[in-house]
């Protein structure tokens, strides 16, 4: 791994999710890398610059190297999507868990992925939602959603489990992040402390049937803190567009921040995750010292 943060930067490489630390001292910038094969490229220092990526046309699953024409669940190759345990429906579903039918398409790492604790967590990212996470997910769960801050409410057994509770918190919170308000740097302020105790208080009898049936320490409520995030955006974007590689292989523009898995550019925005796989050119000329000039 090397780390690449000294300009101009010219990396090739098969795109990944970006990587992610929550800003220290808090209340600083989370920091952001972007990760190209086994390079990573400090992308906070690079906003205000003009940065390009380029797609060269080839695919190759993440799982196993293999050239895809397409890329299926974020990354994967047709076959690696159909076998892996990590491309199962349940994964988008965590409800439809199928472990307990001994079903799961690869039994050990259900056990160390999904067969351990899980966070049930309210999140402000375009406005109040409920989501679960593996408890050594928080805070990059939470980072990659974008969300402003974010806030434990249960700590479950399973992920079986946190998908019950996600469903009876549903009827009342939203489970989904709206991108755009996300990206438009739209939220408004909540007391998410204060939203949790609501929320428990609407999902009371859902969590003591749940309790009844799954032991009464599978369900845990916690008092734990919630968390900020800044985000390293200089210019927020007034209209969202996004640019699509499959479309336009090249994307340019200056990098005006980065939020969630999203880079902002001036010319719109680009989901790297979705790219998850692509072979890309990433570049961003020499630094003068006055390019924001
Ligand atoms: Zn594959």
């Amino acid at each position: 791994m090397t780390q690449t943060s000294v300009n101009p930067v010219d990396v090739s490489g098969r795109l990944r999710k970006m990587p992610a630390s929550a800003g220290n001292p808090v209340g600083s910038p989370v920091q952001y890398q972007l990760r190209l094969g086994d390079d990573h490229v400090a992308l906070n220092e690079l906003i205000g610059q003009p940065i390009s990526i380029e797609f060269d046309g080839v695919i190759r699953c993440i799982n196993c190297d293999r050239v895809t024409k397409k890329s299926f669940s974020q990354g994967f190759c047709f076959p690696c999507m159909r076998k892996l345990a990590a491309c199962d429906s349940c994964i988008m579903s965590p409800e439809k868990c199928h472990f307990h039918l001994g079903t799961c398409r690869e039994p050990e790492w259900g056990q160390a992925n999904c067969m351990v604790e899980h966070v049930v967590y309210l999140a402000n990212s375009s406005g109040l939602k409920v989501g679960i996470t593996r408890g050594t997910q928080v805070p990059t769960r939470w980072i990659d959603q974008g969300a402003v801050d974010a806030i434990p409410m249960l700590r479950v057994a399973t992920r079986q489990l946190s998908g019950f509770v996600e469903v009876a918190c549903k009827a009342h919170v939203a489970d989904r992040t709206n991108w755009r308000t996300m990206l438009k740097g739209e939220t408004t302020e909540l007391n998410l402390a204060e939203e949790r105790d609501k929320l428990l208080a609407l999902v009371a009898e859902e969590l003591d049937a749940l309790r009844a049936e799954h032991g009464a320490d599978s369900i845990r409520a916690v008092q734990e803190p919630s968390r900020d995030f800044s985000y390293p955006v200089e210019v927020w974007p007034q209209k969202v567009t996004s640019h699509n590689l499959d479309k336009t292989p090249r994307v340019s523009g200056v990098l005006q921040g980065v939020k969630g898995q999203y880079l902002i550019l001036d010319t719109g925005v680009i989901n790297i995750r979705k790219y998850t796989g692509y072979q890309v050119r990433f570049c961003a000329p020499a630094n003068t010292g006055d390019s924001n000039a």
